[in-house]
């Protein structure tokens, strides 16, 4: 790291520290959590040393083997890993001692069958399934884009999803979802149904059904689908408070249970 950065490093860290206690917080960490439903950092830590009880063994155990991997590689007996290791030797130690090929990985995960994978999920896990619904001219951003509704044998619709999955130039990369209308009651009777866009930038066109997903971005769609579902499924007085529009770490629960 550059060594100008530590200054500006320990000036972000007093500045944090002074906004604490101008709020009357012991901590920045008490301050920055105190919104969140853990609420304090005891709750954090006690939850993380908790979990490190039951992955601990495990973790040491793939920690020295990772470890083993640099010192061969540098052929230096004392090499320790680093944070800024940790990507790279894991690649090695997977493709290596477990000869993990990931295209053969991504083979099984074409984007159809992944879609098909997510829709049998909801089917078995709500009752609601996913079809796909015309679009009023001029109601989507890009002919690529696909409108789903969720329906729900008794309910109804349930909300809707606009996919918009392939990359194209000039599109913002990564994968993400966006509400763009929350859910709220309107009347005794009447119901505003949510509205989310899942947007991704996957290789291929919607036609070809060909694009294959590497694991890691199997994981990404099945965690952004999971907060289209928080949205969708959610039904809230107040569009304020509907779907992911909660405290942070509510919010990546949904996410997570599906990633
Ligand atoms: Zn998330």
């Amino acid at each position: 790291m550059p060594h100008a950065n530590l200054d500006v490093l320990n000036k972000l860290i007093s500045a944090r520290h002074e906004l604490a206690q101008i709020m009357e917080f012991k901590s920045y960490a008490d301050f920055a959590i105190r919104p969140n439903m853990a609420g304090s950092p005891d709750v954090a830590m006690s939850f993380l040393l908790d979990l490190s009880k039951h992955v601990r063994c495990k973790a040491d155990e793939e920690f020295n083997v990772i470890r083993e991997c640099k010192r061969q590689h540098l052929n230096e007996r004392s090499a320790d890993l680093e944070p800024w290791d940790e990507a790279y030797f894991v690649g090695m130690v997977k493709s290596s001692a477990y000869s993990l090929d990931s295209s053969v990985i991504a083979s099984y995960f074409s984007l159809s069958r992944c879609l098909d994978g997510l829709k049998m999920l909801v089917e078995s896990l709500f009752g609601a399934t996913f079809c796909q619904v015309p679009m009023m001219p001029g109601e989507c951003w890009h002919p690529d884009v696909v409108k789903l509704s969720l329906y729900h044998p008794q309910e109804g619709d349930l909300g809707f999803m606009y996919l918009d999955l392939y990359s194209r130039k000039g599109k913002y990369s990564g994968c993400a979802h966006f509400a763009i209308r929350g859910g709220r009651v309107i009347s005794e009777s009447e119901y505003q149904l949510p509205v989310v866009a899942l947007v991704c930038d996957f290789i291929g066109s919607p036609g070809s059904l060909t694009s294959r997903l590497n694991h890691y971005e199997v994981e990404t769609l099945f965690h952004e689908f999971g907060h289209a579902l928080h949205s969708l499924l959610s039904r809230t007085d107040y569009q304020h408070f509907s779907g992911t529009r909660v405290v942070l770490d509510i919010a990546e629960i949904p996410s997570i249970l599906f990633e």
